[in-house]
């Protein structure tokens, strides 16, 4: 194991219940809302919102924006003092600038989005990609707490992660550390990726990948359980699951190449890096909880070091939504209220 860190703050603990963030998680279907106090306790319900887009299919920046107004009302109306909205979204943010850079799920390319969210509330706002966010809220409120080296890993419609190195978050050069999923495993035969190129490891395992297998399996005439599941032809991803779940052979093996293929690319993460721990979150690992426990076993044969193979820990996330937390964490953090020793 490495060093144990304090998790040490600046606020004393009565401080810490007076201090608010706005914390907003935007996916690609559904934006999260719910307001967070500096404990890690949220105080209002999260809520859920479909994200509104447009004719052109983009994400309608100023409708999304006006979503979050009755929660900053109530956000202003509770007792304590509100230090900001934190921004969690699903790509690539620039988190200095709080520049959506590249959002494929919203179609944002170069959007200021950070910077109207805080001209339209007179607030400080702080965003970042939502993986940053996920380990940030592991590493000061969750399972995460006191560990030196980890990675943040999310299974769901896509994979790809982020880095909590020497105790500090590490984003690499230009913040984008941490894409495991696109490393290129099929460059000649793989399926195209959402990035543009073929062959990635997101593309073998991440949800759409599983309903594609299944829908194979289907049309084949493989899988007796989905035939019985899959009502109208079209199969989803939790559809694998509950036929693999039944025993179905076909979809049973489908799961079974998803635990292998993730446990190979997180023993070379492990292999790399020498981590503590992978903390595990996403729509994928939510919707079977055995997932995570077999690939925390399968990774070991994947370890290059009895070190290794006895001390790490692939766990789930222990928050109800890491990334949220973290954008109520990140405006802490930012705003001073909470700090992140490195020991
Ligand atoms: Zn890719």
């Amino acid at each position: 194991m490495g060093q144990q860190l304090p998790s040490a703050v600046n606020a004393s603990e009565l401080d810490r219940s007076q201090h608010l963030a706005l914390a907003i998680d935007i996916g690609g279907s559904k934006a999260e809302i719910a307001v967070i106090d500096a404990h890690g306790t949220a105080r209002t319900l999260a809520v859920k919102q479909p994200v509104p887009f447009g004719q052109d299919g983009r994400a309608d920046p100023a409708r999304l924006i006006e979503l979050f107004a009755p929660h900053v009302v109530e956000a202003q109306r509770l007792p304590g003092q509100l230090d900001g909205i934190g921004l969690s979204i699903c790509g690539n943010i620039d988190p200095d600038t709080g520049e959506a850079v590249l959002v494929p799920n919203l179609h944002w390319r170069y959007l200021p989005f950070g910077p109207m969210v805080a001209a339209r509330f007179g607030l400080s706002v702080y965003a970042a990609t939502d993986v940053r966010m996920a380990a940030l809220a592991e590493a000061i409120w969750g399972v995460a707490r006191g560990v030196r080296y980890f990675a943040w890993c999310t299974i769901g419609t896509g994979y790809g992660g982020y880095l909590f190195l020497d105790g500090k978050l590490y984003g690499g050069t230009h913040g984008f550390a941490g894409n495991f999923g696109h490393n290129t495993i099929d460059e000649v035969d793989g399926y195209p990726c959402g990035c543009g190129r073929r062959g990635c490891l997101e593309t073998y395992v991440a949800g759409p990948a599983i309903a594609r297998a299944g829908q194979a399996a289907l049309d084949a005439g493989r899988s007796p359980e989905l035939s019985q599941i899959c009502t109208d032809g079209r199969v989803v991803t939790h559809m694998v699951f509950q036929a693999a779940t039944a025993g179905d052979p076909a979809c049973r093996a489908i799961i079974d190449e998803v635990v292998r293929r993730v446990a190979i690319g997180l023993g070379g993460v492990v292999n790399t890096l020498d981590l503590d721990m992978i903390v595990v979150g996403g729509g994928v690992a939510h919707g079977d909880p055995e997932l995570v426990p077999r690939i925390n076993r399968k990774i070991r044969d994947y370890l290059m070091t009895v070190e290794a193979a006895r001390d790490l820990r692939v766990v789930m996330e222990s928050l109800p939504n890491s990334a949220l937390y973290g954008a109520a964490a990140d405006v802490f953090i930012r705003s001073g209220v909470l700090e992140l020793e490195t020991g």
